[in-house]
């Protein structure tokens, strides 16, 4: 008899799990509060247009779980490389080349001639492992030993990898590994020079692909089932309670956020191990997506404005199938750091990005049929700063209970955190080997 599984939460991280558990013959139940599965990566349709909760950039392609899947589990994911030719940054006075290439880095003007000499020696060091950063010292200081330039170019990267307004405040030795594995998927060979994919057809085909295959594997999803209460018994979970059902399994795992683990795990002796993880704060940012009736012509596809920290994407030039025929959609995101949350200038950010649409989309206005706007997006629910961790996929005094999503430790940062976990987690359970390195 195959072990029974439940999987609690239908975000990326539940899905991708009990994907990978039932190709692999286990019994799985997945539970999801909601009536439609993809948590915060849904896609919402609307005047013909689908506007995706987040971009779907998935960083460092070629290392990341999604392709580790593909092979593994048959998933189907429609890549759409990101244009490097087209991505630019906004000066404020003028605009310039991103340096994602060698062409790039030639062309751009965010670093003069002896500074782009400066960072490639510091992307190498990175690649070559002499940089690590050092254990209690956050990036922004860490870098003070670089000239101005080359910080604030490792600065911008990290703001937009780490969806930050506040990337000086990334740990230093999480910064160096990140950069470590990204640099090093852009080097792979020729061939593998794919640093950010999207995916055709938005999260909605990724999230339908994961369920098709749980299905088709016999396992069961059941929406609309909030999951209430846990029950433990010694060091195991028992069982869990829905509305109406008990659901007993030999493993359980929570996909569901800390604050949600406290709170499923009140009347155990185990609550207080969740505790620490409620008090993190989350990486929030501004997403105000525009439907357009007719496409603006633009040099851009990819446009970040440096000093406001915002940025553009043409999310209709990599996924047609989000428009209307002739249609164009348009996502525009503004990083928020603690002190702007708390002194609620989320709407400043709006008008912000409504004057960067101006510059780079002029006659947006006149060409809009929809759009959505949200002024509290949670991108990740703990951020990677100073002072605060994430959490871990296993507690040991609890047995058969695992923990994943982008509030886990695993690697990369955003839905990256998400797939990797559950990764680690189901690979746990099939007691894989999970330091084995992919190809
Ligand atoms: C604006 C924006 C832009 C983004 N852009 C990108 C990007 O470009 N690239 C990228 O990689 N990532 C991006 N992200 C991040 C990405 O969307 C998230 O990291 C990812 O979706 C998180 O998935 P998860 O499964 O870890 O968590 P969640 O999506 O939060 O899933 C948790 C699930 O658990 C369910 N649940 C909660 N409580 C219960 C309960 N008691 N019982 C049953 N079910 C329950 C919830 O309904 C939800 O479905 C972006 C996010 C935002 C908001």
């Amino acid at each position: 008899m195959s072990e029974k599984i439940v999987v609690v939460g239908g975000g990326l991280a539940g899905l991708s799990a009990a994907a990978r558990l039932a190709h692999n013959g286990y019994q799985v139940t997945l539970l999801e509060k909601s009536p439609k599965l993809g948590g915060r990566a849904i896609t919402i349709p609307m005047k013909g247009f689908n506007f995706n909760f987040g971009a779907h950039a998935i960083y460092a392609r070629d290392i990341s779980i999604l392709s580790r899947l593909e092979n593994e589990i048959n998933l189907n994911v429609d890549w759409k490389n990101f244009s490097p030719s087209k991505a630019f940054y906004d000066m404020g006075t003028f605009t310039t080349p991103m340096p994602t290439t060698l062409e790039g880095m030639y062309k751009t003007k965010i670093l003069d001639g002896s500074n782009k000499i400066r960072f490639g020696i510091e992307v190498m060091k990175t690649l070559a492992n002499l940089e690590r950063g050092e254990e209690g010292t956050p990036i922004g200081k860490y870098l003070d030993k670089e000239p101005a330039q080359v910080k604030d170019m490792f600065l911008t990267l990290a703001s937009s990898n780490f969806f930050s307004n506040e990337p000086e405040k990334i740990p230093s030795p999480l910064f160096f590994h990140y950069y470590k594995r990204f640099f090093g998927n852009m080097a792979m060979g020729s061939h593998r020079k794919r640093a950010v994919s999207y995916i055709g057809g938005g999260w909605q085909a990724i999230v339908e692909a994961f369920a098709k295959i749980i299905e088709k594997n016999g396992g069961q999803i059941i929406p609309k089932e909030k999951v209430t209460r846990v029950i433990t018994e010694g060091n195991r979970v028992t069982a869990i309670h829905g509305k109406e059902n008990v659901y007993e399994a030999d493993h359980f795992i929570f996909c569901v956020p800390p604050k949600e683990c406290y709170n499923l795990f009140n009347e155990t002796p185990y609550q207080h191990i969740f505790e620490e993880f409620t008090k993190y704060s989350p990486t929030i940012v501004v997403v105000y997506d525009i439907g357009l009736k007719e496409k603006i012509r633009s040099p851009f596809t990819y446009v970040y404005q440096k000093g406001e920290r915002v940025f553009i994407t043409d999310i209709s030039y990599y996924d047609p199938t989000c428009i209307p025929e002739g249609g164009q959609l348009l996502q525009a995101i503004a990083y928020l750091n603690d002190d702007e949350i708390a002194e609620n200038k989320a709407d400043e950010k709006v008008a912000t990005i409504e004057t960067v649409y101006d510059k780079h989309f002029p006659g947006w206005r006149e060409q809009l049929v929809a759009k959505r706007l949200s002024k509290k997006a949670i991108v990740q629910e703990i951020k990677c700063i100073n002072d605060q961790r994430l959490m871990p996929t296993k507690f040991y005094s609890l047995s058969n209970a695992h923990f994943a999503g982008d509030w886990c430790q695993g690697e990369g940062q955003l839905s990256e955190l998400s797939f990797t976990s559950a990764y680690q987690v189901t690979s746990h359970i099939m007691k894989k080997n999970t330091t084995q390195e992919h190809n």
